[in-house]
């Protein structure tokens, strides 16, 4: 059969046309697949390195201030010692572009910023101030400024959104034992809703503080604790290494717990979204320990808090 030559030209027109067309658009189709491909591997390897990570926002306290004090022993004032070590922290983190920091006080009072949070937050505040638990009664009496600063602190750094928060002290112990006893602990609280991610930070802590110091002798915990905790953790394991369990307000107390608890029992579930920070209270050492009188320990015990941020937050 002969085919007409009409239908083969149109037959030979329609494959050039098709050719063309898958010409013309190959390169450009070829092209965005490219960019959107490297596009993507680029925001992977960005990743990997972590730079399109958001920074991570440490809240410094420098325990106490120069009103409250804190104790004293023969090498000093417990606030100032907090602060110098704070300080060095504060240093340390302004070098690491991956880190912000806030710190909670000057050498004598708190921050503008926790100043003001306390005196807009009031009412909630004092709230959490005056809650009763049954059994419970708290163990060092402060006046209710003290009680609010010191809350405002806490909450302050909640929400804010910071990522941690350690409060630096030292230790003082009866001039009996001075010889006996010296050392770090760190306390990590039940009642704070991001326990296990503290309590990482505190075992992090004791590993990078036990290469140099000694633990101290005198971890010990809150009689009144969940009885929850005391089937996850042995107690001999916690003293090795210098962790102590206890309410205490600016890593979280039982009366706080107890308020949010209170609060929102009417409404089932939405207690577990109650935000908290992950929190340590660090014993750097006791007030007789003449080592903490060189700056250079300040700052090495510095440095080994900001390694173990290194080590945990990024
Ligand atoms: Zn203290």
């Amino acid at each position: 059969m002969k085919v007409p030559s009409y239908i083969l030209i149109s037959l030979f027109s329609l494959v050039i046309l098709v050719a063309i067309i898958s010409i013309s658009s190959f390169p450009e189709k070829y092209f965005n697949l490219d960019t959107i491909g490297s596009t993507s591997k680029k925001i992977q390897a960005m990743s990997k390195r972590g730079e399109n990570k958001k920074t991570i926002k440490i809240f410094i306290d420098a325990g106490h201030n120069s009103r409250t004090t804190g104790g004293f022993g023969p090498i000093g004032a417990e606030h100032t010692l907090n602060y110098e070590v704070a300080l060095h922290l504060a240093q340390r983190l302004a070098k690491d572009k991956r880190f912000e920091y806030e710190i909670s006080r000057d050498v004598s009072n708190y921050s503008t910023n926790i100043l003001a949070f306390g005196i807009s937050n009031k009412q909630i505040l004092n709230s959490i101030i005056t809650t009763k638990v049954a059994g419970e009664k708290r163990s060092n009496p402060l006046s209710s400024k003290q009680y609010l600063d010191m809350y405002s602190m806490r909450h302050y750094a909640i929400d804010n959104n910071f990522d941690f928060f350690i409060s630096i002290h030292f230790d003082t112990v009866d001039k009996k034992y001075y010889k006996k006893v010296q050392g770090f602990q760190v306390i990590v609280s039940p009642y704070n809703r991001k326990f296990d991610e503290s309590f990482e930070m505190a075992e992090t802590i004791s590993k990078r503080f036990t290469e140099f110091y000694p633990v101290s002798r005198g971890t010990r915990h809150d009689k009144k604790l969940p009885e929850s905790i005391w089937k996850k953790y042995d107690k001999n394991t916690l003293h090795l290494k210098g962790i102590s369990l206890r309410s205490l307000i600016v890593i979280g107390d039982v009366f706080e717990y107890t308020y949010f608890n209170d609060r929102y029992s009417s409404n089932k579930g939405f207690i577990e979204t109650i935000e908290d920070i992950p929190s340590v209270l660090l014993e750097t050492g006791y007030l007789h320990e003449s080592k903490f009188t060189n700056e250079a320990t300040l700052k090495d015990v510095a440095n080994r808090l900001y390694l173990s941020m290194c080590d945990v937050l990024l």
